[in-house]
């Protein structure tokens, strides 16, 4: 096993990112001193079939990815998140571990939003990160199952070129598929047979935290995850297109204070000071959005939950994630950094999955997404500069230059926090400024 600097650094240089959708790149997390370092194998967005995938598949590349991120940052403790319904998945788990004790599985429940970090720690080390906090202020750094497939990759100096991504939904052949990056989200599409309606609406990152894919011409960068693909009167095509004003004009009309958003939400039950209803009732009495008594929604993790507990199926998470957006906008900070303890009644306020799905009329889409290789040749390719919490990375190659896969086409700004870009096919670049560089095939 590599030297501590030496696994960061090849991560820094592999442009390894968080692999759930934030895409924080990974040599800064693996930097921390941590007790205990935890795969998150909940994938808890409903439908996304990824990280099981990966676990299905490539066990020992996502165990010695664990070990590294272990090593890089000194915990003596791994444990790989799963949800104990995954029976087949966690016994092939514990075969690739053999008798080790260095790492041991936590069986999740199967709800959402499992998969927020914060209800990670919780549901397997029950310590509370603080509001506005981040595991490491536990002792914890987690990890994503895909992030530590590419650690591993990274310490076999294979940078990341490609993107493992779940396609599902009103499509003719729902997968889970390894794509270069830099794709259009069409091409991605095109691997699963295409949709089966007519004017789809795509949410990238899925049902309850994706948002409205504009253009089918963008591309698939590292923060791709899933794309689910709904009929365009389906309930969450027609609420993502309903315009803020509208759901904020609805909520202040409809919205009856019976606090079931806020007894559902997954921070409010860490003790943290965010109350969606309460933040509904100040928009009713015209407190501006950006006033302190609406700072509560910085606390906001942008899982909508609350949207789903919502008994007149307003929408209370999407009114907290506005907020919290225009506060941090407006340059305000986070005032709260309280340590907290568990509401008493947490385990009987969570969302059962299969309710969730039921509720989302999401059923019919709740279905197989094998990982499956296709044999394509992509012409083109789209690599923006910014896929990545950070700074944009700034290019590295000019027009006209021959590269081949695993080239570095954007570098880390000298000092500042990002990661690298590289090339994800061979060929000619066409493009290259600070937006993106645009590789096509010779
Ligand atoms: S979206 Fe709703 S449930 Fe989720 S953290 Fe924000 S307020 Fe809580
Ligand atoms: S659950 Fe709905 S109706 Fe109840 S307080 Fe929250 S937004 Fe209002």
């Amino acid at each position: 096993m590599e030297a501590t600097q030496e696994i960061v650094t090849a991560v820094q240089q592999a442009g390894v990112t968080g692999g759930g959708g934030a895409s924080f790149p990974t040599y800064v997390k693996l930097q921390a001193q941590a007790e205990v370092v935890i795969a998150n194998g909940a994938e808890c967005e409903p439908l996304t079939h990824v990280d099981k995938q990966l676990m299905i598949h490539h066990a020992p590349e996502v165990i010695t990815g664990l070990r590294a991120a272990m090593q890089a940052t000194g915990a003596r403790q791994g444990v790989l998140g799963v949800k104990g319904k995954f029976k087949e998945i966690i016994a092939g788990l514990r075969a690739e571990l053999g008798g080790a004790t260095d790492i041991t599985i936590a069986e999740l429940g199967n709800f959402y939003p499992s998969g927020d970090e914060q209800v990670l720690v919780y549901d397997v080390l029950k310590r509370v990160v603080p509001e506005g906090g981040i595991p490491i202020d536990v002792g914890c750094v987690v990890q994503n199952i895909e992030t530590l497939y590419n650690v591993t990759a990274a310490l076999n100096g294979r940078p990341v070129t490609e993107k493992y991504i779940t396609v599902i939904g009103a499509v003719r052949q729902p997968l889970t598929v390894k794509v270069p990056l830099g794709i259009t989200k069409r091409e991605a599409l095109d691997l699963a047979g295409g949709p089966t309606t007519p004017d789809p609406v795509i949410l990238d990152g899925g049902a309850m935290m994706g948002e409205v894919v504009g253009d089918l011409n963008d591309p698939v960068t590292k923060r791709t995850k899933m794309l689910l693909v709904l009929p365009y009167d389906h309930q969450l095509s027609v609420k993502r297109r309903t315009p803020r004003s509208v759901f904020d004009a609805q909520a202040i009309a409809s919205c009856d204070q019976c606090y079931m958003c806020t007894d559902f939400c997954p921070r409010y039950a860490q003790g943290h000071a965010i109350q969606p209803h309460k933040l509904i009732l100040l928009l009713a009495s015209g407190v501006p959005l950006t006033d302190a008594q609406m700072a509560g929604a910085m606390l906001c993790c942008e899982c909508r939950t609350c949207n789903y507990a919502c008994p007149v199926h307003l929408s209370p998470g999407d009114i907290a994630l506005n907020i919290k957006r225009d506060l941090v906008q407006a340059g305000l900070k986070n005032p709260y950094h309280r340590t907290t303890e568990v509401d008493p009644y947490r385990e009987y306020r969570r969302v059962p999955m299969t309710r969730l799905i039921h509720r989302l009329d999401l059923a019919k889409y709740d279905v197989a997404a094998p990982l499956t290789a296709v044999d394509v040749q992509f012409k083109r390719v789209r690599l923006p500069m910014q896929q990545h919490i950070g700074m944009p990375a700034t290019p590295a190659v000019k027009v006209g230059d021959t590269v081949k896969v695993g080239d570095p086409v954007g570098e880390i700004v000298k000092g500042g926090m990002g990661t690298p870009i590289h090339a994800s096919i061979d060929g000619v670049v066409r493009e290259a400024n600070f937006e993106a560089v645009v590789i096509e095939a010779n």
